[in-house]
């Protein structure tokens, strides 16, 4: 065979080498690129640019193909998405800013977890979609939220007069801080859902049973409050979200209370990492958080004899690193075994509910095989487990619903933490 050898290659002039033959093999041409600056011409990279460019986009252009976030996004799970999939589609010069891909991440940080890159969707999504806000290229369902949320101060576009309706008929008081007039040790941030959804109320009413119960120095806003607006600024609608922000600061401003205390993940979220540099800083706690402290004080003596298993929210767990408070109580219950679904804490699929997913519905059912709601519910009946035990007010509507359309109506309820509380301790019920 014979052989075509340059056997005097200079690495000094390696660059100037235009033909070389090696065994046989032409490794001429091209092979000294990787002495020079990668300057990539295959590609249209106009709609990465545009995405790199804004304000929080800039991690996009950082991805460098590895697939780790395939495996972990949920949304992959029921479909074809993931940072790295946007990434390529960008490449080949997909528009992002009306593609229907960009509503689809609930900024559920599980992605972000396991990136050596730290490409960052909880930025990214939020800076596309704002632009996309901007020009009105909503999706239909999530832009009646916004307006309604403007106007009423809740997604769900009820009468911010009827906010303490829930209270109504309660077999234990739940004061209003207005009425109130002096400083309070607690003061509850209800949200949306416990205050008006019926599957919230009941959540509700139970809680405030369990706080009297401890003796609790607490009280609501009622009618002041308005929605945290958390979801809001990860849907993009920054402008909603600041004008939440300055109304609900106005109005917390206004109270003494020792502590903030919040069932919903999403504004413990927000209290925690928005509010505070816009003049909001406050001593915060998620309701498990503050009730785990005080298991010992609760005389727990009703039997509670289910196989329970708990879904960690987004917004409480990945975003705030708190896994074991939810666990905590439900171990205390007497009587209930707690069993584990296979992606629990760190890798804890999510409900679909974040980051606008909560209104979105209609839109993931048109993009993916399945919502994942769905897809958790699944995940909890495999366990054999016979209670979803959760603790963020999106969830018990989510997965209720979740229950009904995969038919395990009967083989799994879902109940709030604070439902299976007030059963341990004999409180009544609605
Ligand atoms: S884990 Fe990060 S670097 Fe790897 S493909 Fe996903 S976004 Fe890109
Ligand atoms: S934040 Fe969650 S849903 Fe969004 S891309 Fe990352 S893993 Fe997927």
């Amino acid at each position: 065979m014979s052989k075509e050898v340059s056997p005097k290659v200079d690495p000094a002039n390696v660059l100037e080498i235009e033909e070389l033959v090696l065994e046989g093999m032409d490794i001429s041409g091209h092979w000294n690129r990787m002495f020079e600056q990668r300057i990539i011409t295959d590609y249209d990279v106009r709609q990465l640019d545009r995405v790199t460019e804004l304000d929080g986009g800039e991690s996009m252009g950082w991805c460098y193909q590895c697939a780790a976030c395939i495996a972990v996004c949920p949304v992959d799970h029921v479909g074809s998405y993931g940072p790295r999939k946007l990434f390529q589609n960008l490449q080949l010069g997909f528009d992002l800013f009306t593609d229907p891909d960009l509503w689809l991440c609930t900024t559920c940080a599980n992605c972000l977890r396991v990136c050596p890159k730290e490409v960052d969707m909880m930025q990214i999504a939020p800076a596309i979609r704002k632009e996309a806000v901007l020009v009105g290229n909503v999706p239909a369902e999530l832009q009646d939220v916004f307006e309604k949320t403007a106007r009423y101060g809740n997604p769900l576009g009820k009468n911010a007069k009827r906010r303490a309706a829930w209270t109504k008929g309660l077999d234990v008081e739940v004061p209003l801080i207005s009425e109130l007039g002096r400083r309070v040790d607690v003061l509850w941030w209800v949200s949306d859902y416990p205050s008006y959804h019926p599957r919230g109320i009941d959540a509700s009413r139970s809680l405030a049973r369990v706080l009297a119960h401890l003796g609790v120095d607490f009280a609501i806003l009622g009618a002041e409050e308005r929605h945290d607006g958390d979801s809001m600024l990860r849907a993009g609608e920054t402008g909603l979200f600041e004008m939440l922000a300055e109304q609900n600061i106005e109005t917390l401003n206004q109270y003494e209370f020792d502590l903030l205390l919040t069932t919903d993940p999403h504004a413990y979220n927000a209290f925690l990492h928005e509010y505070p540099e816009r003049g909001g800083d406050y001593n915060v706690a998620h309701y498990t958080q503050y009730l785990a402290e005080r298991i010992d004080d609760m005389g727990l003596s009703e039997q509670v004899d289910l196989n329970i298993t708990f879904h960690d929210p987004c917004y409480l767990g990945r975003h705030n690193g708190e896994y074991e408070a939810p666990r905590d109580l439900i171990k205390a219950l007497p009587g209930a075994e707690l069993t584990e679904m296979w992606r629990t804490r760190e890798n804890g699929y999510c409900c679909g509910g974040g980051g606008g997913g909560m209104w979105l519905d209609g839109h993931a059912a048109e993009n993916q095989n399945m919502r994942l709601s769905e897809k958790r519910v699944l995940e909890a009946v495999e366990t054999g487990a016979d209670t979803l035990c959760v603790v963020c007010p999106y969830e018990v509507s989510r997965f209720e619903d979740a229950v009904k359309s995969t038919n395990n109506d009967g083989a799994l309820q879902v109940l709030d933490i604070a439902e299976l509380l007030a059963q341990a301790l004999g409180l009544a019920a609605d």
